[in-house]
């Protein structure tokens, strides 16, 4: 195995915990996508890591150990995995979530995830798509029970996103539930399956009340999974917002799906910005306002990236918020802290009186690195105006 002696700075973030290897910490690595031993300038053992370019970052550290990635390895982790979803595993409500994410499983560059008897692999570096056999190999003594399996491509070389990788084909389009309520998904068309299950807490809210008898405008709504939610939980009325044309079709499955009248619930494509201008004309208000964007985004006009504009939905929504008036403002965002966030949130909110009833994070399916804030990318504040 190459050995690989690291600098002071990373030396001191790998003993706190962290395990991406950060680009800055590692310049001008001529190895690439292989494992490696680390050491310290002083030439002490640190731990065992790959490395391999991603989007961030340039490797995993991946145990403080010596260890080989072999099947018997990665069946070991998935093991350790498995037994901390036991409770999920059992549940008859939801049959979608999480089985391996990343470093919160001990070892980054790859997530699991499970869509009823089928699962997703998503590969986000060279080095875990070279050693899919293995992985996978390993994932199947360890889970017998699932049919079949797709794979997602998150690092630049294949010349495909999307695949059938093992067993049977799931069928185009089939329905996984969550806390009881069911979406339609999709495995093999694209990077997005229909559903985001790392927002399964903030549906849950949904569903158990929180905007029961409200008016709801949800916006960048992709399949209106949150309206969907909303509409179980009892909201009179929903319209979801989303650019993209496709959204329309995917999110009436979602409606359909648990026998919801669709005359209740508006599907608009639409541009928010726009939507915002269109919600004024027609003097139109809400009681909630869900708003969940893409960390960037760039459409005809302009772009638009949470870190510098989210105020600005803030502002904006609050034109078009009903008295007494509910937020639930969402960013998916690992460059962002919380204390960005509320930043961002307090500049919309200008003189605005609000209250902070709530702070949602990831489910415990999406494990984190609780050393690595970064890898808790997922903040969700519920306001009250
Ligand atoms: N809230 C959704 C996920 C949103 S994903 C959920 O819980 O499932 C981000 C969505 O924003 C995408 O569907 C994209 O089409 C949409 N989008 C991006 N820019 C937009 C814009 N300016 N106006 C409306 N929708 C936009």
């Amino acid at each position: 195995m190459n050995r690989l002696t690291v600098g002071s700075s990373a030396e001191k973030k790998l003993k706190r915990g962290i395990q991406l290897l950060g680009s800055k910490d590692f310049p001008n690595i001529k190895l690439n996508d292989q494992p490696v031993y680390l050491f310290s300038q002083a030439g002490s053992f640190l731990g065992t890591a790959y490395l391999s370019k991603q989007n961030k970052g340039v490797g995993w550290l991946v145990s403080t150990k010596k260890v080989a990635l072999d099947q018997a390895y990665f069946a070991e982790v998935f093991q350790r995995a498995k037994r901390r979803r036991e409770t999920l595993a059992n549940s008859d409500v939801t049959t979608a979530y999480r089985l391996f994410n990343q470093d919160g499983d001990y070892f980054g560059g790859m997530t699991v995830d499970r869509y009823g008897q089928f699962v997703l692999f998503s590969w986000y570096n060279a080095f875990v798509y070279q050693l899919r056999d293995q992985i996978t190999a390993a994932f199947r003594q360890i889970y017998p029970e699932f049919l079949g399996a797709y794979e997602k491509i998150r690092f630049k070389g294949p010349d495909y996103e999307s695949a059938h990788l093992y067993g049977e084909e799931a069928p185009e389009h089939f329905i996984v539930t969550e806390n009881g309520v069911s979406y339609s998904v999709f495995l093999n068309d694209g990077l997005m399956t229909g559903i985001f299950l790392d927002q399964r807490q903030v549906r849950n809210s949904l569903i158990n009340g929180l905007v029961a008898g409200k008016r709801v405008l949800n916006l960048f709504s992709y399949t209106a999974a949150f309206s969907v939610a909303a509409a179980m939980g009892g909201a009179l009325e929903t319209t979801s917002v989303d650019l993209a044309k496709r959204s329309k079709e995917l999110s009436l499955a979602h409606f359909q799906a648990n026998h919801l009248d669709v005359a209740q619930h508006r599907l608009v494509v639409m541009d928010v910005f726009d939507y915002f201008k269109y919600a004024k004309r027609h003097q139109l208000t809400f009681d909630v306002l869900i708003i969940d964007p893409p960390s960037f985004a760039r459409n005809k006009k302009a772009t638009f990236s949470v870190m510098k504009d989210y105020h600005k939905l803030i502002s904006q929504g609050l034109e078009i918020l009903a008295e007494n008036g509910l937020i639930i403002a969402s960013i998916n965002a690992s460059n962002m802290t919380v204390a960005q966030f509320k930043k961002q949130i307090k500049k919309g909110f200008g003189k605005q009186k609000h209250a902070y009833l709530d702070l949602q994070q990831l489910p415990s399916d999406f494990a984190v690195n609780e050393k690595d804030e970064s890898s808790n990318y997922l903040k969700v504040f519920t306001i009250k105006v």
